[in-house]
């Protein structure tokens, strides 16, 4: 199969790129390199371009006629959306739609969606399956709820075909040691503590101790990065097969509190690092579970990294590899 992979040259997108070009799929990676790497793409071209560039996306798609595309591209930090909606909606909104107008363009109508689990904002129960109402409660989550509303009205209209994944906490590193995540400035929790553990930062601050959870911090549902990889394959599989929309969670099921992982990320490393309790940070829900029922059944995706310490491990033997 022929695949263009916006934004895979980035964490999410490098490890199903190396799942793709293990599987022997040609793959054309369009990436702006700004938070991602060349090094990281393990398999397939790379072009060094920007989704902002209507044309240059347009003549990619027009010359390597993919069967598919992969949208990773995107800005995806939750405080930043809060600081700077605009980049929010100008990256992750009119850029993607820089991408839809090319995809018709050029007769691409295969298309699998970067969404997340911040488009449900409070949720009312939990776990959350895709039937949960969508209040995004910062940028990021809402910039996400508009390209999902805009692939809703373009399925019937131009006969395209989505399969959107809502991503829970997405963590670790890829189990042979090649990839990993590797952003300029590490917000996330893992990556952040591992950091800290390392002597790159000084403390790890914990955003928020009284949240209505059982220990006061927040609660995700961490997954491995490489299960969420297997869901893109199997969801353009299915996509492939049955060309009908859809749209699934992507977790396993059960979470972790913010402490919790920082006292996993002890264990693991070894190190006591120093953590300090902080406000909270804008944007963020309490909790974030999945319900992952319909991404299991309908592609039978079966998770095999659901152990939040592996996820931590391979992470660390990754953090520790990097100056
Ligand atoms: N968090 C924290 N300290 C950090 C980074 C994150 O306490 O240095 C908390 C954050 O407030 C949230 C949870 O960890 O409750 C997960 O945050 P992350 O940025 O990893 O992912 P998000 O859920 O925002 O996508």
């Amino acid at each position: 199969m022929k695949v263009f992979v916006t934004g895979g040259a980035g964490y999410i997108g490098s490890h199903v790129v190396k799942l793709l070009g293990e599987e022997g799929h040609d793959i054309l990676v369009f990436d702006n390199l700004s938070t991602g790497h060349e090094w990281a793409v393990l398999y397939g071209r790379l072009l060094k371009g920007d989704l902002a560039d209507r044309d240059l996306v347009r003549d990619a798609l027009d010359t390597f006629r993919p069967d598919a595309v992969i949208h990773f591209a995107a800005s995806i930090q939750v405080e930043e959306s809060v600081r700077e909606p605009l980049k929010y909606y100008r990256n992750n909104v009119i850029n993607t739609l820089n991408l839809l107008d090319a995809m018709l363009e050029t007769n691409t109508t295969r298309f699998i969606y970067s969404s997340t689990a911040a488009t449900y904002g409070i949720p009312e129960t939990m776990p959350i399956d895709e039937t949960a109402p969508l209040r995004p409660i910062n940028p990021y989550g809402a910039s996400k709820v508009m390209v999902e509303q805009v692939l809703r009205d373009l399925a019937p209209a131009k006969d395209f075909q989505y399969v959107a994944l809502r991503y829970f906490n997405v963590a670790g590193a890829a189990s042979d040691g090649r990839i990993g995540q590797a952003y300029a400035e590490a917000t996330h929790l893992i990556t952040r503590a591992l950091k800290v553990a390392k002597g790159e930062y000084k403390k790890l601050f914990i955003y928020g101790t009284d949240y209505p959870t059982p220990d006061g911090t927040c609660i995700r549902d961490y997954v491995h990065v490489e299960d969420l990889a297997l869901a893109h394959l199997l969801a353009l599989r299915y996509l492939m097969d049955t060309g009908r929309p859809d749209i699934m969670n992507c977790g396993y099921g059960h979470g972790f509190s913010v402490r919790e992982v920082v006292e996993a990320a002890k264990t693991i490393t070894g190190i006591d690092f120093p953590v300090e309790e902080a406000p909270r940070r804008a944007g963020d829900p309490p909790a974030l579970i999945a319900d992952s029922t319909k991404l299991k059944r309908v592609t039978g995706w079966e998770p095999g990294h659901d152990d939040l310490r592996h996820i931590i491990k391979t992470a660390w033997e990754w953090e520790k590899k990097r100056i």
